[in-house]
């Protein structure tokens, strides 16, 4: 470990008070909510950054949306190839390895993800649920046309027309002002409802329903830690708030569970 890095390691763990400690080392059924800064780590920007180079001058609904796709199909696409090629650079960091030893040690632990760039899966995180759906799945956008496919090929731009009805081919992810996956919505209501310990990282608790599930479990008694170096919504209700990044935080709550 470098030494700026045992300096960020020593703050955190300076922020895990002994209560906090108990309860994972009591290893409480726990779900674990990750937002885009999970990523931001792995040089994926979150939406909230400004939008870099090229695409600066647009805000996420302009390039998010349906409106966005129905004025303008082609710079929401090119948009869509530029972050995949993005995330195809990327790599897992410290944060999703950490999620992965906190669900593979702690019974019943589950992961719901806003995120779409399926790092969380590359880092070996087992049945991840995906509210916001998965940047490399593909789904025709015309009416009645059931298309859908996963794009695995990171060195080529997705394809643009479905090979089933030759219209146009849009990501399977959820754009702003469109519904969750209902089955994906319904789990993770389900998880919130049961958890005893929630750890929220990388979210700012912005974007519903998905923000709503922490609070969701707070009123069934979860305890909550949020992981973020922003106060949110979340920051005043939850029981921690570790203002630090989930590179360094995720990993600190993962030792606790490795000490004798
Ligand atoms: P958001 O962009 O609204 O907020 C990101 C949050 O992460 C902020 O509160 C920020 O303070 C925090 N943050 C930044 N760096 C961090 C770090 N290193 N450690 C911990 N926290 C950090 O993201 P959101 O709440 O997930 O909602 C935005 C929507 O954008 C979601 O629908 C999501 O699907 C989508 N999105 C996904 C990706 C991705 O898949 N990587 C990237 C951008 C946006």
């Amino acid at each position: 470990m470098q030494a700026a890095d045992r300096q960020r390691f020593a703050a955190v763990s300076m922020m895990i008070d002994d209560t906090l400690s108990e309860l994972i080392r009591r290893r409480p059924r726990t779900l674990v909510l990750t937002g885009a800064g999970l990523s931001a780590e792995s040089g994926i920007p979150t939406f909230r950054d400004a939008q870099t180079g090229l695409w600066s001058r647009y805000s996420p609904t302009e390039l998010a949306s349906p409106e966005a796709f129905e004025s303008d199909p082609e710079r929401v696409l090119d948009w869509y190839d530029w972050r995949r090629a993005l995330i195809a650079r990327s790599r897992p960091n410290a944060g999703h390895t950490a999620v992965k030893r906190l669900l593979d040690a702690l019974p019943g632990a589950r992961l719901v993800t806003q995120n779409v760039d399926g790092l969380h899966q590359l880092a070996g995180a087992r049945d991840a649920i995906e509210l916001h759906g998965n940047i490399w799945r593909l789904r025709c956008a015309a009416p009645g046309c059931r298309h859908e496919r996963y794009w695995s090929d990171r060195t080529a731009p997705a394809p643009r027309s479905c090979p089933d009805c030759g219209k146009i081919l849009r990501p399977g992810v959820v754009w702003f002002g469109e519904s969750l996956p209902a089955q994906a919505l319904a789990s993770a209501w389900q998880l919130a409802e049961v958890a005893e310990f929630v750890i929220v990282a990388g979210t700012s608790g912005l974007v519903h329903p998905a923000a709503a599930l922490p609070f969701h479990a707070l009123e069934q008694g979860a305890r909550v830690v949020e992981i973020n170096p922003d106060r949110t919504a979340l920051s005043q209700a939850a029981h921690w708030h570790l203002a630090c990044s989930s590179g360094t935080a995720l990993p600190a709550l993962a030792d606790l569970l490795d000490a004798p």
